[in-house]
């Protein structure tokens, strides 16, 4: 029977579980689908530097499937209630009786999957669905009372333990070659319509060969000084993997288990031996504990706080200060920095998303929401359970957040993080000639120093801001 293998967010060839299972099994060849699908972007904001990074991926992965005989369609739908009668229309067309997938879990996303199933068993075919996107399936993962975890350190013990008790991370083996077949595959297109970055696309070189050899060379070369490395904006002290996590060039079990091989010394190489690696599969753990969190309370994908009570905090309105923020003008460089780095590479450091994120929501009082979005619509590496989790984190309105009154100062933070203010120099460098001390608040220096720039005054005052939303939270607890 022949396999029509339907390609979302698993854009790769090796250890794709979907891919994997469909070549296995099937005895007349196998096609690859990917739906181009505008209108679902448009509405999840996804990121037009995203957007083109997708289809520089979809070019590779042409590739690497034409090698092993499996022609990759490209098919369009406008919408995403549309996309599951492209699907079987595909499959009608080309004689595939069985449909292959790996499961994603946005609410929108699940609701397409149901209703491609549903379609296939009502046509008679046959609809097949995997665990790919987080190593583990959502749900498998439960606390004693068979619940979901809404705190990520027992959710890490428990999945380890999960890992552990299945014999490790297994990949899938490379997909079988399939018989020849006559069916070419689509062209992918250069671009579309409304999905125009301006980012430079070298920068983030496409495809699973790459993203396999940055991960070879992080693991062999960097991973060991990732905990001491990690929160410096100024050096590539992290991956650098997520754009490839998240459109699937890179699974998370080729992630994880090229980190336990990295720390094969332990007998227990996903949570002791080299801190480096043991701290770098934790991170990766937080993307898979945020995975689980949007399907436990799927309110999360639209728009609501995880912690329903703080829905009545009255955020601020205003759109110079939420325009000045998404600029890089607020005024305080490290926010600027971070703000400006987003604009001009479509990603931005960790600890930086942290600081600018907290500053939005908590100095300007601004709806979380609003850079929540705002983030999506830059980030390459845009990925909604991440995305959301670390905004709420920094909101104080989700799980295992941020206590309310723990609110990142943004110069301490700034000192600590980037001292000698390499980081602000790249990315904000009308401050550039400032020494390392006045570079972290430059409305400490003379008015001197900045003759010449339009670099702004701060738009808030950090301090007072800070106790506003201090109160604004306790009021909130009663
Ligand atoms: C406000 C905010 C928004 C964020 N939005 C996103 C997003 O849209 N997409 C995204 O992938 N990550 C997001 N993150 C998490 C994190 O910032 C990025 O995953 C990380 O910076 C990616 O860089 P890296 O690949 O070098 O990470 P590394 O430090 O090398 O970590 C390895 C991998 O672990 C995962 N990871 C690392 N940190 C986190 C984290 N805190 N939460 C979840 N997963 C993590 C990522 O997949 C990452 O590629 C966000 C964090 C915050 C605070």
């Amino acid at each position: 029977m022949k396999a029509l293998v339907w390609f979302r967010s698993d854009l790769r060839s090796v250890d794709n579980t979907a891919l994997h299972h469909a070549c296995a099994t099937s005895d007349e060849g196998v096609i690859g689908l990917f739906v181009v699908c505008p209108g679902q972007w448009r509405s999840h904001d996804v990121a037009p530097v995203k957007v083109e990074f997708v289809l520089r991926t979809l070019r590779e992965l042409s590739a690497s499937l034409a090698a092993i005989n499996i022609p990759l369609l490209i098919a369009t739908a406008d919408e995403i209630g549309d996309v599951p009668r492209v699907v079987l229309d595909t499959a009608r067309t080309h004689g595939c009786h069985r449909l292959f997938y790996n499961r994603e879990y946005e609410v929108d996303e699940s609701r397409r999957d149901r209703a491609a199933d549903a379609l296939f068993r009502h046509d008679g075919r046959e609809a097949h669905s995997f665990t790919d996107q987080s190593v583990i399936e959502p749900g498998e993962v439960l606390t004693g009372e068979g619940r979901f975890f809404s705190v990520f350190t027992p959710f890490k013990k428990a999945w380890v333990r999960v890992v552990t008790e299945r014999g490790g991370i297994r990949t899938t083996p490379a997909p079988r070659k399939q018989p020849p077949q006559k069916l070419l595959p689509s062209p992918v297109p250069n671009s579309l319509t409304g999905f125009s970055s301006g980012v430079d696309p070298s920068l983030w070189p496409a495809g699973e060969k790459h993203a396999q050899k940055r991960l070879k060379l992080f693991a062999e070369k960097h991973i060991t000084a990732y905990k001491a490395l990690r929160d410096s904006p100024a050096i590539e002290g992290t991956s650098l993997l997520s754009p490839y996590l998240a459109v699937g060039a890179l699974s998370p079990r080729q992630c994880v288990k090229a980190a336990a091989e990295a720390n094969s010394a332990s007998r227990s190489p996903l949570d002791s031996g080299n801190e480096g690696a043991v701290h770098w599969i934790s991170e990766v753990v937080w993307r898979e504990f945020y995975i689980h969190v949007m399907v436990g309370w799927p309110r999360v994908c639209m728009h609501r706080s995880f912690q329903p009570e703080t829905e009545a905090i009255r955020w601020k309105a205003s759109d110079a200060h939420l325009d000045a923020w998404q600029r890089g003008m607020t005024g305080v460089p490290i926010v600027d920095a971070g703000m400006r780095q987003l604009l001009c590479t479509g990603w931005m450091h960790n600890r930086v998303r942290m600081i600018t994120a907290m500053y939005l929501s908590k100095n300007l009082f601004l709806d979380w929401r609003l850079g929540e979005r705002h983030f999506m619509r830059h980030l390459i590496d845009g990925f909604l359970a991440s995305n959301n989790g670390g905004w709420q984190w920094s909101a104080s309105t989700g799980t295992d957040a941020a206590p309310y009154f723990r609110i990142f100062n943004p110069v301490s933070q700034s000192r600590k993080f980037d001292p000698e203010g390499e980081y602000i120099r790249r990315y904000v460098p009308e401050l550039a000639g400032l020494d390392d001390e006045t570079i972290h608040e430059p409305w400490i220096a003379s008015p001197l120093a900045l003759a010449g720039t339009d670099y702004p005054r701060p738009l808030v005052d950090l301090g007072a801001t800070r106790l506003a939303a201090i109160e604004a939270f306790k009021r909130l607890r009663g």
